[in-house]
């Protein structure tokens, strides 16, 4: 046998039953959504990396350190597999012109790539589901991405989260701010990291995103973002505090949370839980009122958030969440391979019909479909609730055999083929 070829380090399979735990939070996603009125978005999963650069900023640990970019061989253009696609849609709505008429609320699900070192919660291809509202500029689209993202964790029973909630200004704002920031790190270089000193004049603002331990108590008592706003940011922040308020939405206010990307101003959230260990923020978002500038596009206001698909997953199995378990309805019992004319027919009404059917097949091409016995023992571990037995006495006389596997354990009766119709529904297990 050939050597075997593996997965490339921190890039999962996603395997049944566990996808069936996907599909669930998908399913629920397209419905919260919906609810709100916000569209699905599919856009490519590689970009020009000037993309990236120009739209996350230089001075990221995305973009220093965690892009997968490379050069196509083809025609030499410099590509990204996307690590976040908040950029993606933004091209997508200004190369579309999506704007011309007025905001749209977009959403969308898909995989994203860091170069990160593979952890729990943490991994090289990852999941990110995205809401996004563009050419909103008041902070009641602010509030109701949040609420969207609270309705989100309703449905899907998650519990633990926390919300936190800070407000970065605007441009003006933060030029202030970073003086008073470089000024109080330069008095303490000494206890600054490699990472630190080289963002020190570069993006100082990005220190206080720091990882590093070490570096938390000095970020803590650094000055306050939030010390700097004018009257319109604390408006718009307050504004935003108010709704979340009267809808019951409970928040923390966290002066050191900045966000991992250049593009934020004002609102900035996360959504964190205690039950994931260090990778414990499951849901990042802000507002973005340049980005669509800075990518070609007329300015136009825009706010969004992303969540981890891989660590809302891991926090609901973290709860005790039971596995969805997916079973057929129905498995077709066929003891001669000389019936499957006869029988597939029947099948394909029963699955018309919302019946799941999972029909027998043999493993190898030679030996026959197999016996009754293990074809049984087949629809017994398929978990289906009915076994159809398709048999030749039965055939000959037009009818199948409807043996119950589960409830019920044993009952068998038979069924007329030409009036499939009438009781194919009586099998479907679920409403
Ligand atoms: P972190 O601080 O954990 O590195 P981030 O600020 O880089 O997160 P965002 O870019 O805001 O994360 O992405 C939004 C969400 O996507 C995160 O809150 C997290 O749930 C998820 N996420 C980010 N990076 C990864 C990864 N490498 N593996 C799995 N999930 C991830
Ligand atoms: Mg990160």
């Amino acid at each position: 046998m050939a050597d075997k070829l593996t997965a490339v380090k921190g890039m999962n399979d996603i395997l049944p039953p566990d996808s069936a735990r996907w599909e669930a939070l998908e399913n629920a996603v397209r419905h919260v959504m919906h609810l709100h009125a916000y569209r699905n978005i599919r856009t490519p999963i590689v970009e020009p990396t000037a993309l990236f650069v120009r739209g996350l900023g230089e001075v990221t640990d995305i973009v220093e350190k965690e892009m997968y970019s490379f050069e196509d061989r083809l025609n030499g253009e410099q590509l990204t597999l996307r690590p976040e696609a908040t950029a993606g849609v933004v091209r997508a709505a200004v190369e579309h012109n999506m704007l011309y008429d007025g905001g749209k609320r977009l959403y969308y699900m898909g995989p994203m790539f860091r170069h990160e070192r593979p952890q729990r919660g943490r991994y090289r291809q990852f999941h990110q589901i995205g809401a996004e509202a563009l050419g909103f500029g008041g902070p009641e689209v602010d509030a109701e991405l949040i609420l969207l993202a609270h309705a989100l964790w309703q449905t899907l029973g998650l519990k633990d989260v926390r919300l936190e909630l800070n407000s970065l200004g605007q441009p003006p704002e933060r030029k202030q701010h970073r003086a008073a920031l470089i000024a109080y790190f330069e008095q303490h270089q000494d206890q600054l990291d490699e990472d630190a000193k080289r963002r020190l004049h570069s993006n100082p603002l990005r220190i206080l995103d720091s990882k590093n331990p070490a570096m938390k108590a000095l970020n803590e008592a650094a000055p306050k973002l939030l010390d700097f706003l004018g009257p319109e940011s604390l408006a718009h922040f307050n504004a935003v505090r108010a709704m979340l308020d009267a809808n019951g939405v409970a928040y923390s206010i966290n002066p050191r949370l900045v966000r991992g990307m250049d593009y934020y101003n004002l609102t900035v959230f996360e959504f964190i839980t205690e039950r994931l260990g260090s990778q414990g923020t499951v849901c990042g978002g802000g507002r973005y009122d340049d980005l669509v500038a800075e990518i070609g596009g007329k300015p136009a206001p825009a706010v969004g958030w992303a969540l981890g698909v891989e660590r809302v997953l891991e926090l609901l199995k973290e709860q005790g969440d039971a596995t969805a378990e997916l079973v057929p309805d129905v498995y077709a019992i066929i003891p001669e391979a000389s019936a499957l004319p006869q029988v597939l027919p029947v099948l394909q009404t029963l699955r018309q019909m919302g019946v799941s059917v999972q029909m027998h097949a043999p493993s190898g091409a030679v030996e026959g479909m197999g016996s009754m016995k293990s074809q049984f023992k087949k629809a017994d571990s398929s978990g289906a609730h009915f076994a159809l037995v398709f048999g030749p006495d039965e055939l000959a006389q037009g009818q199948v055999t409807v043996k119950a596997l589960r409830d019920g354990q044993g009952a068998q009766r038979t069924a007329s083929l030409s009036e499939v119709s009438a009781w194919g529904h009586t099998l479907q297990s679920r409403a």
